[in-house]
């Protein structure tokens, strides 16, 4: 479902350009998910904006699900985000002016793909019922990122794109997140790629790689 192929990315600094990702190569088979790991500063944000669709690689293919991403103009680029992609971060995101229940729906109305049944679902399991008339300030951090999670899920996106979700969540909270992240996806036809510095966390998900010196180094199945 995602094919990363031979990419490398600089960015121009007042030093002369910094080479982030020198040929990364990476294959996600559909409703799979993989680990993406490495030091601060190996790039692993970067690559995660290039799979997005918010930057372009200098060199070297990215497709998913059928699209070449090189392909496709700004519009479309928006347009195949809005529905084909899900975004997490570690700092939640959420919109401050915005209900728990706006927050949620924001992403899959924007998409056309607003679904009541699957909202109430995501609702249900993700355990946000009682929050739905809060606002972002008045949630606890894991109760954010339940929203966040749900939010990104709203539309059923064919890949979730999670940059250290739990990165701002203790031991705790950032398992029980990801054990209900896992149960949805486990039910869907969505497909992770997660950042994480956590070997625990990692451990959980289907296969892992490791990014350093801008190549990928497989880190072994489960
Ligand atoms: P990671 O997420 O693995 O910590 P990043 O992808 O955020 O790493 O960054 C990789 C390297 O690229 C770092 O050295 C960072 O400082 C640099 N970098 C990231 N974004 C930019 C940018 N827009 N301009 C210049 N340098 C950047
Ligand atoms: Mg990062």
């Amino acid at each position: 479902m995602l094919q990363v192929q031979a990419v490398y990315k600089s960015y121009a600094t007042p030093q002369g350009p910094l080479a982030v990702l020198q040929g990364v190569d990476l294959n996600l088979e559909h409703g799979s998910s993989l680990a993406l790991m490495g030091e601060s500063g190996s790039g692993k944000s970067t690559l995660l904006h290039l799979v997005a669709g918010l930057d372009n690689v200098d060199r070297g293919m990215i497709r998913i699900g059928g699209h070449r991403l090189d392909q496709m103009n700004e519009t479309q680029l928006a347009n195949w985000r809005r529905t084909e992609i899900g975004l997490v971060f570690q700092q939640f995101n959420l919109i401050s002016s915005l209900k728990v229940e706006d927050n949620l729906a924001f992403q899959a109305r924007l998409a056309g793909r607003y679904d009541a049944g699957w909202q109430a679902q995501l609702i249900e399991r993700l355990g946000l019922g009682e929050l739905l008339k809060r606002y972002p300030e008045q949630l606890s951090g894991g109760q954010q990122q339940r929203v966040a999670l749900g939010r990104a899920l709203a539309s059923r996106p064919g890949l979730l794109l999670a940059d250290e979700p739990t990165g701002n969540l203790d031991e705790a909270t950032s398992d029980e997140v990801l054990q209900l992240l896992l149960d949805l996806l486990n039910d869907s036809p969505t497909s992770l790629l997660m950042v994480t510095h956590s070997p625990r966390i990692a451990a959980r998900l289907a296969s892992k790689v490791v990014l350093h010196g801008g190549r990928l180094a497989s880190a072994g199945a489960r």
